[in-house]
């Protein structure tokens, strides 16, 4: 149990912080001159130098096992380095990591997309969602259809992250009509590491913030009989794991964010003078930003125990699913706070604020919508597969 963070924790999280205010926050005023004329976030040069900068100071493979040379620091750690750099907007991510369904790999595969990934020399997605099937992941119709030591793809994918720029992607299509469809769409579907190569297309989406997924089509791709991830017909399974590590994620994510936007709001409400006071002196701003800022301590709480449980090689599927929930609602209400806080001027496009305002609406959306989060914890209690009480 924890109650603190450990000596080690707080230092790691200190130079972590560290690189975040001398290295990246820095960089918002030139991110959002660029996005406002046009231009890429950050130019690739720029990106190159911060990860080199990143991984000098040792930043590099947080939770990535150590055999492949990462430092192994755990869920919990990775937690927290998602909050600190999720405090600034400047697109950046620490390297040295891959998708966690990839280490299910074999050792041929591991070597030609692991090891790579892990490098930065290779970029990869991951590609459930159907134009028929995004909650509803067993309503997918994405084929592979078995030919000599080939199989052969067809079908569509949509809204994924990295589509446009990965080399290979790792999909999921139905390789046994019969058992998807006994199994209610539970079994018979496998997960294939897919080079762009082979021959899939993609487009991409353009959303209200930041992230441009992309549509994926796979027209009679062929793909090697060695390409399998994990076992056949249980590529589903390796979906849930991938998603189930995703939302405890986008729970940081929105913690970083919020707990850096109520700082903003709190600095300003102190400048901002109205009717002859500081707006920081009204009951009606106080009560905004205690209400935030008691959300975020929870909403920080429900991540770092969902993180430490996984940690524990438990399964935190529940936890997660409730700081993903929480996570992202507790942003958006944050972040609507923190520009109702700044008038006017966090409505402009000289502050971040709308900026972060459009992102945190993605966060109640992808890796499992709000309702979906929903029907996993009632599920999970009114059928016993989880006690009220068990994880704390
Ligand atoms: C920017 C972005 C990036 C993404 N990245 C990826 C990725 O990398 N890989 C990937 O595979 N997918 C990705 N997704 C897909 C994402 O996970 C889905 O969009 C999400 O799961 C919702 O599916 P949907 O959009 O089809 O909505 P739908 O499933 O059509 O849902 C529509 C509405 O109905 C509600 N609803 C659905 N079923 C129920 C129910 N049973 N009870 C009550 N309400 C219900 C939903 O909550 C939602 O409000 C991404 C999506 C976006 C927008």
């Amino acid at each position: 149990m924890f109650l603190r963070l450990t000596d080690e924790q707080k230092m790691a999280q200190k130079a972590i912080r560290k690189f975040v205010e001398k290295e990246l926050m820095p960089l918002e005023n030139e991110v959002l001159r660029n996005e406002r004329e046009g231009r890429p976030s950050l130019s690739p040069e720029k990106v190159k130098e911060l990860q080199l900068k990143a991984k000098e100071a040792g930043f590099w493979g947080i939770n990535t096992p150590s055999e492949y040379g990462g430092a192994d620091l755990g869920n919990l750690m990775m937690a927290i380095v998602i909050m600190e750099v999720s405090k600034t907007f400047v697109p950046f991510q620490f390297g040295g990591s891959a998708d966690n369904i990839l280490y299910y790999a074999n050792e041929q595969q591991k070597k030609k997309y692991l090891i790579p990934t892990i490098n930065g020399e290779k970029k990869s997605c991951f590609a459930m969602t159907e134009p028929s099937a995004g909650s509803d992941t067993r309503n997918i119709k994405m084929t592979a259809v078995k030919d000599g030591d080939e199989w052969v793809l067809n079908g569509e994918k949509t809204f994924i992250t990295g589509g446009n720029e990965a080399d290979f992607v790792m999909v999921i299509a139905i390789t046994d009509k019969e058992r998807h469809k006994a199994t209610s769409g539970r079994d018979g579907v496998t997960c294939f590491i897919v080079d762009r190569d082979m021959g899939w297309r993609s487009e991409p989406i353009h959303t209200m913030g930041h992230s441009t997924p992309a549509s994926l089509v796979f027209e009679n791709v062929r793909v090697p009989e060695e390409n399998i991830l994990g076992e056949l017909h249980e590529g589903y399974k390796l979906g849930l794991e991938w998603i189930g590590y995703a939302r405890w994620v986008v729970g940081a994510r929105a913690v970083g964010a919020a707990e850096r936007l109520l700082q903003m709001a709190i600095d300003y409400s102190k400048e901002r003078i109205t009717f002859g006071k500081p707006i920081a002196e009204r009951q009606a701003i106080q009560w905004m930003i205690a209400d935030a800022a008691t959300e975020i301590e929870a909403a920080k709480w429900l991540v770092l125990n969902a993180a430490f449980t996984l940690d524990q090689g438990e399964d935190n599927r529940h936890l997660a699913s409730m700081a993903k929930l929480f996570g992202a609602n507790m942003g958006n209400r944050v972040v609507d706070r923190v520009m109702q806080i700044h008038g006017g001027m966090g409505y402009t496009k000289d502050m971040p604020i709308e900026r972060w305002y459009r992102d945190a609406r993605l966060w109640r959306i992808y890796d499992g919508t709000d309702e979906i989060q929903r029907m996993i914890i009632a599920r999970n209690l009114l059928k016993g597969h989880v006690k009220l009480g068990q994880f704390l």
